[in-house]
């Protein structure tokens, strides 16, 4: 299920999140150790995701989380995205 629009979906749609030291790391091949969170590799589910605060729930941590890194990632994604459709 995406923590952002909580539309469940199979695993290879979303995006795997996992939580080293506070700080959001997207894991896109699954790799790493530790609870993981799941969201549309999208800025608007992203977004809704920061703003339920869904993503210290997923990981049972009280919070804040770092998502620099996180939304970085998928705003350089939207922009190859656009760059395809042109
Ligand atoms: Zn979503």
């Amino acid at each position: 299920m995406c923590v952002g629009c909580r539309v469940r979906t199979v695993k290879s749609d979303l995006l795997r999140l996992v939580v080293v030291e506070d700080v959001l790391v997207p894991d896109p091949r699954g790799r790493l150790p530790g609870r993981g969170a799941h969201v549309h590799p999208d800025l608007a589910c992203f977004e809704l995701a920061e703003r339920r605060r869904a993503f210290p729930r997923a990981f049972r941590l009280p919070g804040p989380l770092d998502s620099g890194v996180l939304r970085a990632r998928l705003a350089e994604q939207a922009r190859q995205q656009q760059d395809d459709q042109r």
